[in-house]
């Protein structure tokens, strides 16, 4: 039974600010160590709950946060910017189930802590007018694989998100969201603890036959997405099929959820151009 462990940054212990997130910042480093503790945390809970295998994806900003020399000597990590599927990449090749660690809640929720929805160029983001971000988003492409998310760490926000949308997995608020910068951070080892200990309920209900269903929004995947800033929609038509609905909105029905994610990507790229 492998399990794929997909990282972010925002929903780790103790972060609370975007510089802390960045690469070459002054706090940068410091937060490296911590995203590597809580990864630790779930790694160590999915093996002691029955996983023979555990793989990661380190998937914040250039794929490059995790310390490799610190990380649990039991798995692989996949490293770096340009990985097909980016923060969930590995769950093509026979993942049983996924753990999202650090994630946190998609652009416009309420003090959802450094919410955002990739890479701050969407304003708005629907599935079949469900709105999501990137769980939404990282849990379809899990599911076209067949793989359920049997657990998240990150803030409250992210936490009660991730339950609206994936239903009954296990969630660890590590943090309590005041605002989109600032939270009530629970102390280290506590919320580690919990990683840990939510990481063995997670596989062991998953190896009961007792998981959450897997993400699979109804295909063909009707995406309507709003850019941050005017302008960007003519670049957006670059993709065919693209349907322009106003100054700011653009539509596009995906084949499936595989699809959605790439085209998701593209318009993104495409986003932060000129
Ligand atoms: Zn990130």
């Amino acid at each position: 039974m492998k399990i794929l462990i997909s990282c972010d940054m925002e929903g780790i212990s103790g972060v609370v600010a975007w510089e802390q997130t960045e690469p070459g910042s002054g706090e940068y480093e410091r937060c490296q160590a911590l995203m590597t503790g809580d990864v630790n945390a779930a790694i160590r809970g999915a093996f002691d709950g029955g996983a023979d295998e555990v793989l990661v994806a380190d998937g914040h900003s250039y794929g490059r946060n995790l310390l490799l020399e610190e990380l649990d000597p039991r798995v692989c990590l996949n490293v770096g910017v340009d990985k097909p599927l980016a923060i969930v990449e590995g769950i093509q090749d026979e993942v049983a189930a996924v753990i999202f660690i650090g994630y946190h809640s998609r652009i416009g929720t309420r003090n959802g802590l450094l919410c955002h929805t990739w890479s701050g160029a969407t304003a708005d983001l629907q599935l079949n007018e469900v709105p999501v971000g990137e769980i939404g988003l990282s849990a379809g492409v899990c599911g076209h694989f067949d793989a359920p998310v049997i657990m998240i760490s990150a803030d409250d926000t992210a936490c009660a998100e991730a339950r609206d949308l994936l239903g009954q997995l296990e969630t660890v608020a590590v943090k309590r969201a005041l605002g989109r910068q600032s939270a009530e951070c629970l102390p280290l080892e506590t919320a580690r603890g919990m990683i840990y200990e939510a990481a063995v309920r997670a596989v062991i209900r998953l190896k009961a036959g007792n998981p959450p269903a897997p993400y699979r929004p109804k295909t063909p995947v009707r995406i309507s997405l709003r850019f941050m800033r005017p302008g960007k929609v003519g670049l957006a038509e670059l993709i065919p099929g693209t349907k322009v609905r106003d100054g700011r909105r653009i539509e596009y029905t995906a084949r499936d959820m595989l699809d959605t994610f790439k085209v998701f990507r593209a318009y993104d790229i495409l986003a932060n151009s000129e």
